[in-house]
């Protein structure tokens, strides 16, 4: 039997509804503001209808359906499933199926929204021209699921409800009824699909390679910024379990803070935080083959020895953290061992932490510095 052959088809309803999204967005909506006037009823309407949906992909289809990063009572899930329909950007389940897809073959053919295929196509031409039946094989634990298998056998009745009555409901019912389709459903539509896709375009193609120097997946803070945090793609390929994609605490991250907050209210457990030694070990490795490689293209006298004092810094930084990270592993293994139980031996052992991690403070101060300062060490490498 010969493989299957992979040609290229045009999708229509795709091609209608995404282009007509986007052609209202830009003519009636700009028109409707400037000879009628938006109210305060419809910016609402449309924040509202933002908020709701744009959440509901982040926080529901990204990090709990796709990676599963937490747990969420029914009501959440209901709520993520119902304003995710709203966002009409697929079921749960296709989303979550093509999304590990994403994650598990990126930058291949098997990738959906495969960056190599260019900008274009992994912001929207995937969809525009995609021709392939998911199989959904990779989301049978999702299929267990009786609220996500009824959202997607009814997808349509559920992104209708959720996605245009509603909107056009409550614009009814404040007697703006064309600014609710133009605002809450039209111009909503256009802002939250871009911003979704613009995960796929720039942020495979531009901003920082934090954790991981050879993924085209980066951090890109304006896309964060707009998509509820999901710009950290950088981290984010590198860690796609964890609920947070900006790890650091004052990195712009209202998904993260939301599932939080709901941990925090009861309605969300089990939130998987990687510890953070793993997270440092991928940062300090990634800033040190960024030197290894600037290094390696220079030809000047004593790179080799400069080379050597590098590897000498970064092998002192690596024996700090893994030090640090032995001790506090030790530390939790006996405060859950209740056997072995001892205040005193506990309270020591958490003194060793603290040491070793102010340790590996002080050794990261000095290999930041070493780094910055070294007159040979180029600034496209700096930290
Ligand atoms: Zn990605
Ligand atoms: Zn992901």
């Amino acid at each position: 039997m010969s493989p299957a052959k992979t040609t290229r088809k045009l999708n229509l309803t795709n091609i209608i509804l995404l282009s007509s999204l986007l052609l209202t967005t830009l003519t009636a909506l700009p028109w409707y503001a400037i000879h009628v006037g938006i109210s305060r009823s419809e910016w609402l309407l449309f924040l509202g209808f933002v908020i709701a949906t744009g959440l509901s992909i982040t926080v529901g289809y990204h990090r709990l359906f796709a990676h599963r990063s937490f747990q969420a009572s029914p009501l959440i899930t209901f709520l993520a499933l119902f304003f995710g329909a709203g966002a009409l950007e697929q079921s749960a389940l296709l989303w979550s199926s093509q999304h590990r897809d994403h994650h598990r073959y990126v930058d291949t053919d098997r990738d959906p929204y495969n960056i190599k295929q260019g900008f274009w196509y992994a912001h929207i031409g995937w969809m525009l021209f995609w021709h392939e039946k998911p199989t959904t094989v990779n989301v049978e634990d999702l299929r267990a699921n009786a609220l996500i298998m009824h959202q997607h056998r009814y997808y349509l009745s559920w992104a209708i409800t959720a996605g245009v009555f509603l909107p056009l409901a409550i614009g009814a019912v404040t007697g703006h009824l064309l600014g609710a389709f133009l605002l809450g459903v039209v111009g909503r539509l256009t802002l939250v699909h871009h911003s979704t896709w613009s995960i796929n375009s720039i942020c495979h193609t531009f901003g920082k390679a934090t954790y991981d120097i050879d993924a085209t997946a980066r951090d890109h803070w304006l896309v964060a910024f707009l998509t509820n945090g999901e710009g950290y793609h950088n981290f984010h390929h590198r860690f796609a379990s964890d609920y947070r994609n900006g790890v650091r605490w004052y990195q712009w991250d209202p998904s993260k803070w939301a599932i939080a907050l709901l941990s925090w209210c009861g309605l969300a457990k089990k939130l998987y935080r990687t510890a953070p030694q793993a997270i440092l070990a991928a940062k300090t490795a990634a800033e040190h083959q960024r030197v290894e490689r600037a290094l390696g293209l220079q030809q000047q006298e004593g790179i080799a020895a400069l080379l050597e004092k590098v590897r000498e810094r970064y092998g002192a930084l690596k024996t700090a953290l893994q030090e640090w990270e032995y001790v506090e592993k030790e530390y939790y293994r006996v405060r859950n061992a209740v056997a072995e139980k001892s205040q005193a031996y506990l309270r020591s052992i958490q003194q060793q932490v603290h040491e070793r991690r102010e340790a590996f403070i002080i050794a990261r101060h000095q290999w930041v510095a070493f780094i910055n300062t070294n007159p040979s060490i180029p600034r496209t490498a700096h930290i």
